[in-house]
């Protein structure tokens, strides 16, 4: 079992750190938020009171960052990880970040002597906590095999995604397509609402039709259908519509870097813009079906 330094524990990686340790990896953990330390050292872990003390000694590092900017200056800042993790430690960045500061990060961690994947996740703070995630991960072949335990024991779906930034590239082309997924559903369930078909109905035909998608089937935005979506408990998150709205801005730099057009992207990003500024952003992103009614 090795010994793992855990940065950012917060709604993911908290519950993440709490079942590497479950699996006898010897966590040591560190946040910025003293709660989050209490909260997986409750779990399992043990405290750090600094990126430093919790990288010293360390064979895996693991993080779980709100954004790139965190990223960056926690990898490459004074007292740092490059600074202080022991030379060959396993990096994993867990965080959703853009792919230009993944594989910015990956490649000084490289040249400081470090193995390094981008790992994002999908499955939200449900599978975080029953260590069912899926990973999507970025790197080399070499280092995916190191990982692989570490993976294991947070996650139950773990693809190699291809070189450095390929999990960042492929976790914002997913959530790209589940917004626009989420307001073509939610249009659906609008125009039946219009011409008075019964919302049930819509479901059990449509979710058996060519229109079937998770969103539909199984995050169903009105209430009813789906007993466990958020559209049951007046949107409380879930997944924030915020943090669709970052996903959806490092989809659309992607694209305009890579010269992509993705029109219906573009416009789930300003809609989804414009859910969050009505006041929004803190619920549940399938609540947007209520803006698209013309609620307020
Ligand atoms: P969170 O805000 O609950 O946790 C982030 C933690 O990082 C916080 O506890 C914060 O104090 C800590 N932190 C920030 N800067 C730090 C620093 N310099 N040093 C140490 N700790 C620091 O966010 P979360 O929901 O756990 O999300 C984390 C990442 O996972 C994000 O990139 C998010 O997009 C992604 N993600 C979230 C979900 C979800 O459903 N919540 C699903 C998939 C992916």
């Amino acid at each position: 079992m090795a010994r793992i330094g855990f940065i950012g524990v917060g709604n993911m990686g908290g519950p993440m750190s709490v079942n590497l340790a479950k699996a006898q990896h010897q966590v040591r953990a560190f946040d910025l938020s003293a709660a989050a330390v209490a909260a997986a050292e409750a779990g399992g872990a043990t405290a750090a009171a600094s990126v430093a003390e919790a990288v010293k000694d360390a064979e895996v590092v693991v993080t779980m960052l709100p954004a790139g900017a965190h990223v960056r200056e926690t990898y490459l800042g004074e007292g740092g990880i490059l600074a202080n993790a022991p030379k060959g430690a396993l990096l994993i960045d867990s965080s959703t970040i853009d792919v230009a500061t993944a594989r910015d990060v990956i490649a000084a961690a490289k040249e400081a002597g470090f193995d390094m994947l981008d790992a994002p996740v999908s499955g939200g703070t449900g599978g975080a906590e029953a260590g069912t995630l899926t990973f999507m991960v970025g790197g080399e072949a070499a280092a995916f095999a190191r990982g692989k335990p570490a993976f294991e024991a947070m996650g139950k779906t773990i693809v190699h995604c291809g070189a450095p930034g390929a999990g960042q590239a492929v976790k914002a082309c997913n959530n790209m397509m589940l917004a626009i997924t989420m307001i073509g559903v939610s249009e659906g369930f609008n125009l039946a609402d219009a011409l008075g078909i019964d919302r049930q109905i819509v479901y059990d035909v449509c979710s058996t039709a060519t229109a079937n998608s998770w969103a539909l089937s199984t995050y169903c935005p009105v209430p009813g259908p789906a007993p466990n979506s958020p559209a049951n408990r007046d949107f409380q998150a879930g997944f924030t519509a915020d943090m669709m709205l970052k996903d959806l801005r490092l989809a659309q730099d992607a694209a305009q870097k890579a010269g992509v057009s993705t029109p219906l992207g573009s416009e789930a990003q300003a809609l989804y813009a414009l859910f969050s500024n009505m006041g929004h952003g803190g619920k549940d992103f399938s609540g947007i079906i209520r803006m698209l009614r013309g609620e307020t």
